[in-house]
């Protein structure tokens, strides 16, 4: 056995939950990615860690391949990526195999992509008219695109000869920095050198998002990398273009459009530092950056930062994690904070940061409740709500309808037997939708046909309720002839809402009906008018989170009426105008009702007082669930030592795309809760799915 031999511990990309050990015959780094023999087959892995030779070395299979010669994954990132699953008890090949692009998991090695190419001075003048039109252009850098213009055939020649250099674009001149008022100074001075969590609260324009081009600049400056996460990337094309113009070249915006090589080369570009800002969703924080010097969470309330499915990790308090161990400090914006993130300030765990202005001043909004009961409504809609609509459209203005929940109606039904359409695989309905025709069940993606006549009495059938599809049509008939945009998940697709908020941007006046796309993103200046359909379901929901959501949306919603010179107008439409949410947003203080909603949980013990961990199975036989759940709580009671146990109980919606769904929630400190989670229990039988989510958001 050659004394050179070493052995290395490798996380294969395989659900085997632990190391391997395998040898090579030299040093390999950690991080780097490598071919390994498991079974019969091979399969790509990463490099955990260099182990001391065993004896039985000899034993031991030996990597197959080496494939990067410098590692993409600096030995920190993996020892994040290892904390987070072991916080959020996944695998970490789980968390590897959502960290890296598609390329990267294939084992393709990484190679930066030369973007410009210039004139090699040792080379002469080349012979041939094409040739000397290349040398001409490319005595300064000339880029992939205008080099093939000229003759790629010949200019892949005269690379291969070493008469064309790599080299890189003249960046293009920065946008000058606004200077700051005096609220953004003090929050640059608080945040510059202080590496903590910072919590910046700060109403829609009142600009956070130049404190975070001002922050990354000096940092991008000296060489260091910022990470910019965004809960949807569709809906902040404006952000994103405000780094590009700040920081042009440098920028890298990681969205579902890219293909599979842009995103390689992105995530090579990043772990190598030859960009400096990283833009994206919640799995951009997987992204390695061994430069790291910032973290900005935008929008950090929003709830598309918990990933829905495994790993199910919530990306605002990962980055919190990542902040801490880089010693970097981590700003988190938003207008209307979560309540973990104002309990985090309250105990003084985060820094407090406060935009009290807007920086271009704005007229405040006049904000009414319209109480419905006995009201006659068209189609949802009184009248006091349609002739301010109607009004905001005559002085040339644009109005805003918002109802959070698309399709054309909830409900389908036989005004005289009752009966109506159900889902044959959900405890639901089927939403009616319009456009195209059909009944589609939004939990389970069943669509059918929608019925003419009832099929037991052959009756019409009535439409009851409103979607966003029935609230265009009834605005379009009301207020022709000035155009209706719905926005809407149907309508807006996978890009997201910012084409459909770009027409908005004229001015002209229109009428913006939509969901929630509709709170974030564009701009639009001449909004004036707010009209807030129905809400009303989620003032009663089960769920515990449910009015700290409402609120965070309706605010924001609000939000985007008024504008310099003239005052906006905000209508809310309520069957239940004395609930006590109702005082709070009309005064538009979310700060009151956050602390309304935290002294609820506290009382209860509920996040942010108390952590939890729920369990979900799911079988496609009844019961099956349930019953596993009983075993699994028999395992924990004699370990609870203190922690509660809640169920087992189906799940809020038990059968769901045809399975049936239940859960068991655990409840108490965090400390004692990792005690709990750390006792054995019996393994998952093969007739069930069953899934631990930490921190859960969503209690279905
Ligand atoms: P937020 O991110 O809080 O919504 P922005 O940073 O987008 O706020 O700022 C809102 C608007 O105010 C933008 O048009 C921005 O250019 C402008 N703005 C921000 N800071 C300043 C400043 N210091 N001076 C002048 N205009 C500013
Ligand atoms: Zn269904």
């Amino acid at each position: 056995m050659p004394t050179s031999v070493i052995a290395l511990s490798v996380r294969v990309l395989a659900p085997l939950g632990r190391d391997l050990t395998y040898t090579h015959d030299g040093p390999v780094a950690t991080g780097t990615r490598v071919r390994v023999p498991l079974g019969q087959r091979q399969v790509m892995g990463v490099v955990t860690g260099t182990l001391e030779t065993p004896d039985n070395a000899a034993e031991l299979k030996a990597i197959d391949e080496v494939i990067d010669s410098a590692p993409l994954l600096h030995a920190e990132h993996l020892a994040f990526l290892s904390w987070a699953s072991d916080y959020y008890g996944v695998g970490l090949e789980t968390l590897l195999q959502s960290a890296l692009p598609k390329w990267g998991r294939q084992g393709r090695p990484f190679t930066p992509v030369t973007q410009a190419w210039r004139w090699n001075p040792e080379h002469p003048k080349p012979k041939g008219s094409v040739r000397q039109a290349i040398w001409q252009a490319s005595q300064a850098p000339i880029c992939v695109p205008a080099l093939k213009s000229l003759g790629w055939t010949p200019a892949r020649a005269l690379i291969e000869r070493g008469s064309l250099l790599p080299a890189e674009m003249p960046r293009q001149a920065a946008e000058t920095p606004l200077s700051l008022n005096a609220e953004q100074a003090r929050v640059i001075e608080q945040v510059t050198g202080a590496p903590k969590p910072w919590l910046l609260e700060g109403v829609t324009g009142s600009g956070k998002t130049e404190v975070y081009l001002q922050l990354a600049q000096p940092l991008v400056e000296a060489g260091q990398q910022v990470l910019v996460l965004v809960p949807e990337i569709g809906l902040t094309p404006q952000l994103v273009g405000r780094f590009e113009r700040r920081f042009p070249g440098q920028v890298l915006h990681l969205h579902s459009a890219l293909s599979d090589g842009l995103r390689w080369q992105g995530y090579g570009e990043m772990a190598r530092n030859k960009k400096s800002i990283l833009i994206g969703t919640r799995s951009a924080l997987l992204t390695p950056l061994p430069d790291l010097g910032l973290i900005v969470v935008d929008e950090e309330h929003d709830g598309s930062y918990k990933q829905a499915e495994s790993p199910r990790y919530h990306a605002r308090d990962l980055a919190i994690v990542l902040g801490a161990r880089r010693k970097v400090p981590v700003v988190l914006g938003s207008a209307t904070p979560s309540l973990e993130s104002i309990a985090n300030r309250e105990a003084g765990r985060f820094g407090a940061c406060y935009l009290n202005q807007r920086a271009r001043a704005a007229q405040p909004t006049a904000q009414a409740l319209i109480d419905l009961r006995g009201l006659t409504l068209h189609e949802g809609l009184s009248d006091k709500a349609l002739s301010a609509i109607r009004d905001t459209l005559e002085r040339g203005e644009q109005a805003l309808v918002f109802l959070n929940r698309r399709g054309f109606a909830p409900v389908l039904t036989c005004h005289s037997c009752g009966y109506h359409p159900e889902c044959p695989s959900c405890d639901a309905r089927p939403t009616v939708h319009r456009e195209p025709k059909k009944l589609w069940c939004h939990h389970c993606d069943y669509q059918a046909p929608w019925p003419a006549r009832c099929p037991s009495c052959d009756e019409r059938l009535s439409i009851l309720g409103q979607g966003t599809q029935r609230l265009e049509q009834t605005l379009e008939l009301a207020m022709a002839p000035y155009p209706v945009t719905r926005i809407d998940r149907d309508t807006a697709g996978a890009g997201g809402a910012g084409k459909l908020l770009q027409l908005a941007q004229d001015g002209a006046p229109r009428v913006l009906v939509g969901t929630q796309m509709l709170a974030k993103g564009h701009d639009l200046p001449n909004l004036t008018c707010v009209v807030v359909v129905d809400s009303d379901a989620q003032l009663f929901s089960g769920d515990f989170r449910a009015l700290e959501r409402l609120g965070q949306t309706l605010v924001q919603v609000m939000g985007r009426a008024g504008r310099a010179d003239r005052p906006g107008q905000v209508w809310v439409q309520t069957h239940q105008p004395d609930h006590p949410i109702w005082p709070r947003l009309m005064q538009g203080d979310y700060a009151a009702l956050a602390q309304d909603e935290l002294t609820m949980r506290k009382r209860g013990h509920l996040p942010p007082y108390g952590h939890m961990a729920l369990w979900r199975a799911r079988s496609a036989h009844a019961g099956v669930a349930m019953q596993h759940l009983h075993d699994l709580a028999a395992a924990l009671k004699p370990h609870l030592n203190g922690v509660k146990l809640m169920g087992p109980t189906p799940a809020p919606m038990e059968r769901r795309a045809g399975q049936y769904h239940a859960q068991l929630l655990l409840m108490g400190p965090r400390q004692a809760l990792r005690q709990v989670l750390n006792t054995p229990i019996p393994a998952t039988p093969r007739t069930l799915w069953r899934g631990l989510d930490i921190d859960p958001q969503d209690l279905f």
